[in-house]
């Protein structure tokens, strides 16, 4: 039996299915990921097996592709949320792990381009921890 796993975007309007099993899992700290995510890093999971399905959606979609890199990065048009895309010619799905509805069962394999991770981006688990909104 495959691994399935299902995804969405905020919104609800894009819904899709991944069968097969994530081989890696990354987190990006270059300049590209930390501006696309507005956060620390991406976090992506990458399989050059697993299939993609769009279940709902797949019309609402951008991709985007930054000129002279290959940083791509696959979005709702209403939600802006991210979203899977197939990336050296086909061959390479990645999964930014978010955007899973279903538990992600393999741990982080490395941090990457931690060279350049932002100056704020240090010793976060000596940060305060709240279960929900500050009081
Ligand atoms: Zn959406
Ligand atoms: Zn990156």
């Amino acid at each position: 039996m495959d691994t399935k796993h299902s995804g969405s975007c905020l919104c609800g309007a894009v819904h899709f299915e991944v069968t097969g099993d994530f081989e890696r899992f990354y987190l990006c700290h270059c300049q590209y990921c930390r501006k696309d995510t507005g956060s620390a890093h991406a976090a992506n999971l990458f399989s050059s097996t697993a299939k993609l399905q769009w279940l709902s959606g797949e019309d609402a979609i951008r991709v985007f592709n930054l000129p002279s890199t290959r940083h791509t990065k696959s979005f709702c048009s209403t939600c802006g949320s991210a979203l899977p895309n197939l990336q050296m010619n086909g061959e390479l799905l990645v999964v930014p792990a978010g955007s899973l509805d279903t538990q992600v069962t393999i741990k982080p394999n490395a941090h990457l381009f931690f060279a350049s991770k932002a100056t704020w981006d240090d010793a976060l688990e000596n940060v305060a921890v709240m279960k929900g909104l500050p009081t």
